[in-house]
């Protein structure tokens, strides 16, 4: 990698195999298994003396090692693991690291808070569910004991911004890893090791990943972190398929030009019904009154393809909206090319009690946008008429 030095070429690039035919990418490599050519230099590599393809659930297998070598210098991690979905980074990550309890501030994915709020504690393991509003209660939490304090920044659908620095030296004051789910921001936005984290997760599946065709998931850190990791991932067999693999190099060699793309469109949407009357609140950390923009400003370098608008009124006007869109298709997931629309109260909150909603400040006129990479003029068309259609 010693040549690379921007993110561009470094998405372009790393981690490419050169094969002997000269192919410009890694090829797909769909053999289960690894032939040698003796006893002895199978139990080279069954013994760790020499790296080299053994048995594709191992992750041994020259595709999922080109992508992790790719992954690896997104973040500038020493070295990352491949899975076959965000959910499954996760949970091997709390399995092997959270064990002695872990905490997730502030809101997350309804996957996390699931395999954190529920999951993770009927195998014994103590587990806290903190909002950012009870950041003060964060420290004492700690001095109970904690493997892993976790979260994402900007979180899911309040794009609420959360100083990773500090996090990160409140978790080492106390014994325990920062892991920062890096999915919204992207490393072309926010690179959280470099700010102090141990341990950067994904879901590929959304901007890595980046056109809604694939499902898969990274983890990124250091090897002394990630290789008990990798022991969890190889006995659960949460590897991705060689061909997921190869499609999402295929994907990330365009992921800074689809973010920055994603940046200008979502910045322009969101200056642009800002005042609309039936916009109570656009909230979108590029905007300079939004509570966590400064922040945003100090450790992001773009602020996101994401934002969520609150309207006057409750869940049925609110829907009648959304249902009137013509260029956004109504669906959860997010980070694809095209834009995507959804009410978190129907998707990504709908498991949560409507008390848990208020305490989390997901309100039913909530609408998360996904911006893709259409026109910015259609995008802002499309939401204006169906805002004065249903006024
Ligand atoms: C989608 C998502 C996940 C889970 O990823 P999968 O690939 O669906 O398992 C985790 N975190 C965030 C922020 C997500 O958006």
């Amino acid at each position: 990698m010693g040549l690379h030095r921007g993110l561009s070429t470094t998405c372009v690039h790393a981690g490419e195999l050169a094969d002997a035919h000269g192919a410009p990418h890694t090829p797909i490599y769909n053999s289960t298994t690894f032939g040698f050519p003796s006893t002895a230099a199978l139990l080279d590599v069954v013994e760790g003396r020499r790296d080299g393809s053994l048995y594709t659930r191992y992750g041994l297998n020259p595709t999922i090692k080109s992508l992790e070598a790719k992954l690896a210098c997104l973040e500038q991690a020493e070295t990352a693991l491949a899975f076959c979905s965000g959910m499954a980074a996760e949970s091997a990550l709390f399995l092997t690291h959270g064990r002695h309890g872990v905490v997730v501030l502030g809101d997350a994915y309804g996957g996390t808070l699931e395999l954190v709020g529920q999951q993770l504690p009927e195998l014994g393991i103590r587990t806290h569910l903190l909002l950012g509003d009870e950041l003060s209660r964060l420290e004492a939490v700690l001095q109970g004991g904690a493997g892993v304090l976790f979260c994402e920044t900007p979180t899911n659908p309040g794009l609420e911004v959360f100083d990773i620095r500090g996090l990160a030296d409140l978790a080492h004051g106390h014994g325990a890893l920062l892991a920062v789910d890096n999915t919204f921001a992207t490393p072309v936005n926010q690179q959280p090791l470099a700010l102090g984290a141990d341990l950067v997760v994904h879901s590929a599946t959304k901007y890595l990943g980046g056109h809604s065709d694939i499902t898969a998931g990274a983890l990124m850190g250091p090897r002394r972190l990630l290789e008990p990791v990798a022991l969890w991932r190889k006995n659960l067999g949460q590897v991705p398929a060689p061909e997921t693999a190869a499609l999402l190099m295929r994907s990330i060699r365009t992921l800074v030009v689809r973010v920055r793309q994603q940046n200008a469109t979502a910045a322009a949407v969101a200056q642009a019904l800002q005042g609309h009357p039936r916009v109570r609140r656009v909230l979108y950390p590029g905007l300079p009154d939004f509570p966590g923009h400064n922040l945003a400003a100090r450790q992001m370098a773009g602020f996101g393809g994401m934002l969520t608008l609150e309207l006057d009124g409750g869940f049925e006007p609110t829907a009648r909206v959304v249902d009137r869109l013509r260029v956004f298709t109504i669906a959860p997931s997010l980070g694809g090319a095209e834009s995507l629309v959804t009410q978190p109260v129907t998707t990504t909150h709908h498991g949560l009690s409507s008390e848990e909603r208020a305490r989390r400040g997901i309100a039913d006129s909530m609408v998360r946008l996904s911006i893709g990479l259409e026109d910015a003029e259609d995008l802002i068309t499309d939401l204006r008429q169906a805002l004065d259609a249903t006024a």
